[in-house]
């Protein structure tokens, strides 16, 4: 009789023990019967078993994720004004970065900027020369005076 006793009241403990572990990882499944009839074995089963992630949980990690987005993207902001460069990749990088993640150093992608307005600002020129040497022939053949060509190469040439 004091056997059986025994016997009930440490499954009864192994039982809420398994329970509490189960319950402490996350799930909600009854394991109390497990650990009652099992015993150690169940208590080691249910230590085994991974973290149970709640959806309540997931969604706080997404929301975490959403905020920590958030707010690299206000850094974006902030790092522009702060003397920030982008990238021709697109990405934004702070002053003190010296490379971008895709490989492109500051000083190659400035480099880059400059050739393309310099690229830009010869075909500008070349179009204001040709544009010029039209004129010239508009006042070779006596369609434009001498006035009203100087007066277009001072505006071509911005003087
Ligand atoms: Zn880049």
């Amino acid at each position: 009789m004091g056997q059986i006793i025994i016997v009930l009241v440490y499954g009864i403990i192994m039982g809420f023990a398994t329970q509490a572990i189960i319950e402490n990882k996350g799930y909600n499944d009854n394991w109390f019967w497990w650990g009652f009839f099992f015993g150690i074995i169940a208590l080691i089963v249910a230590a085994a078993r991974p973290q149970c992630v709640s959806s309540i949980e997931m969604n706080r990690g997404l929301a975490e994720e959403q905020e920590k987005q958030n707010e690299l993207k206000r850094k974006d902001g902030r790092m522009l004004q702060e003397d920030g460069w982008k990238c021709i990749c697109g990405q934004l990088n702070a002053s003190y970065v010296g490379t971008c993640s895709c490989g492109r150093t500051r000083a190659d992608v400035e480099d880059i900027k400059k050739k393309k307005e310099q690229e830009q600002n010869q075909a500008g020129e070349s179009e204001r020369l040709k544009q010029l040497q039209q004129y010239k022939a508009l006042l070779d053949c006596g369609a434009l005076t001498e006035e009203e060509f100087t007066a277009k190469k001072k505006q071509l040439l911005n003087l």
